[in-house]
C-alpha cells in the first residue's frame, strides 16, 4: 500500500507560558511512500519522528493536510479502520497474559464479518509468531522472556491484523547493542517476506541506512532529503544531512574560495572550477583524504588508530569544526608518527562544499 502526504502539518500550542510562539512538529510533509518498501525515519529527538507516525497511524490529527492510503483519502478515519499495526520503543505486552494471548488480542475486538473463530484467531497467532521466530514460547508470560523476545510479540501482534501499513516507533531503542543488531536485521527479513510498507522511526542514523530502502533525513519538523541510504550519503543536500550521516562524522571546516581554489587558512587545498569567490563550509568525508607527503593539505598530527583493514588518522586544524579530524586510509598507508604534522591529498568527490549562511550544497565542476 503505497502512503501519499500532501501539505501534512501538526501544530503543537506552546508548552512554554511565556512565550506564545507554536511548535510546528511536522511542517507540510509532501511526498509519497513507495508501497512495500521499508522507509527510514530519521532525525534528532525532538524533530517530529514521532508526530508524523501518529498521524499517519490516525492517533493525532492533523492541523492541515490529508494522508492517502492508495486511493484512498484516510485523514478522518480512525486508527482502528486504517490497517496499520503499530509497534513503539516500550513493548507494552498484558503481564498477566501469555504470549499467544499478548498476540491474538487485537483480533478479538473484530467485529461484523471480520469475525474470527478460535481457531482461526490461534492460527493467525502462530503465523505471525513464526515470523518472528517465538513459536517455541507462546506460552509463557512477558516477565519469562528477555527483551528482544518481548519486542518480537509486540512485531507479532502488529502482524497478527495483516495490517497494510506496518508503523515502528524506535522499536530498538530499549534492547542492548547486540540484540538491536540481530533484531534490526529481523525487522528486515519480515518486511521483505511480508512485502508490508513499513515506516520505521530512529535516531540512530547508522541503523536507518542499515536497513533501509529509502531514507527521510528530518529536522525541526521539516524534511531535508529522501533518497536511498547511500545516495543521500554520497550526495547530501545540506550541511545537517551531510553531518547527520556517517561514523565517524564528516570533518568540517571554514573555508574561501578565492579564484576557483578552495583554501582552508592560507593552503589551497583543492580545485573548484565555477564556484565563485566566497567564504564556505567544506566537510571531508574521512574516507576522503589520502595520506601524501607532497599533499596540499596539512594538519597537525595527534596519532594513529589501527583498526585491522583501515587506520583511522587523527589530527587537528585550528579552521576545523571537530574536535579531532578523522582520516580514514588503508592499513598499507604509512603515516611517520614522530612528525607533529601529517600531508593529505583530497579525494574531490568527497569534498562538499556548503553555503555559508543557507548551509545548502554548493557544487563543484569534477
Ligand atoms: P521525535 O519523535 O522526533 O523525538 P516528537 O514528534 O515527539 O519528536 O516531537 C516533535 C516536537 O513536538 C517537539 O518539540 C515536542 O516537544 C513537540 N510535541 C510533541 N507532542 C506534543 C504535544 N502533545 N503537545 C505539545 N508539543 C508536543
Ligand atoms: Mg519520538
Amino acid at each position: 500500500m503505497k502512503i501519499v502526504l500532501k501539505n501534512l502539518t501538526k501544530k503543537f500550542p506552546s508548552r512554554n507560558k511565556k512565550s506564545k510562539q507554536e511548535v510546528i512538529a511536522v511542517s507540510n510533509f509532501d511526498f509519497e511512500i513507495p508501497d512495500g518498501k521499508l522507509i527510514g525515519l530519521l532525525g534528532p529527538s525532538g524533530c517530529g519522528k514521532s508526530t508524523a507516525l501518529n498521524l499517519i497511524s490516525g492517533l493525532q490529527m492533523p492541523t492541515e493536510g490529508r494522508i492517502f492510503f492508495g486511493e484512498e483519502d484516510v485523514t478522518m478515519l480512525p486508527p482502528e479502520h486504517r490497517g496499520v499495526g503499530l509497534v513503539f520503543q516500550s513493548y507494552a505486552l498484558y503481564p498477566h497474559l501469555t504470549v499467544q494471548q499478548n498476540i491474538i488480542f487485537p483480533l478479538e475486538n473484530l467485529k461484523g464479518s471480520a469475525k474470527l473463530t478460535k481457531e482461526e484467531m490461534q492460527k493467525r497467532a502462530l503465523e505471525a509468531a513464526k515470523l518472528v521466530q517465538i513459536d517455541q514460547l507462546m506460552e509463557r508470560k512477558p516477565n519469562e522472556l528477555s527483551g528482544g523476545q518481548q519486542q518480537r510479540v509486540a512485531i507479532a501482534r502488529a502482524l497478527v491484523k495483516l495490517p497494510k501499513v506496518l508503523l515502528l516507533d524506535e522499536p530498538l531503542s530499549n534492547l542492548d547493542a547486540r540484540l538491536r543488531l540481530q533484531t534490526r536485521e529481523e525487522l528486515k527479513r519480515i518486511q521483505q517476506e511480508t512485502k508490508i510498507t513499513t515506516i520505521f522511526v530512529t535516531h540512530d542514523q547508522e541503523e536507518a541506512m542499515s536497513i533501509s530502502d529509502q531514507i527521510i533525513v528530518m529536522k525541526e519538523g521539516v524534511v531535508q532529503q529522501i533518497g536511498k541510504p547511500q545516495d543521500v550519503y554520497d550526495d547530501p543536500h545540506n550541511l545537517f544531512v551531510a553531518k547527520f550521516l556517517g561514523t565517524p562524522p564528516i570533518n568540517v571546516f571554514e573555508g574561501r574560495v578565492e579564484d576557483e581554489k578552495l583554501y582552508i587558512g592560507e593552503e589551497a587545498v583543492l580545485d573548484v572550477p565555477f564556484v565563485a569567490d566566497q567564504p564556505i563550509y567544506v566537510g571531508i568525508r574521512p574516507e576522503g583524504f589520502q595520506v601524501a607527503e607532497d599533499g596540499p593539505f596539512t594538519t597537525s598530527l595527534q596519532g594513529v588508530e589501527v583498526m585491522g583493514r583501515d587506520i583511522s588518522v587523527i589530527s587537528k586544524h585550528a579552521l576545523c569544526q571537530n574536535e579531532n579530524i578523522r582520516s580514514i586510509v588503508t592499513a598499507e598507508t604509512k603515516v611517520d608518527t614522530t612528525k607533529e604534522t601529517v600531508s593529505f591529498r583530497l579525494k574531490p568527490y568527497k569534498v562538499y562544499l556548503f553555503h555559508k549562511e543557507t548551509e545548502k550544497r554548493i557544487y563543484f565542476k569534477q
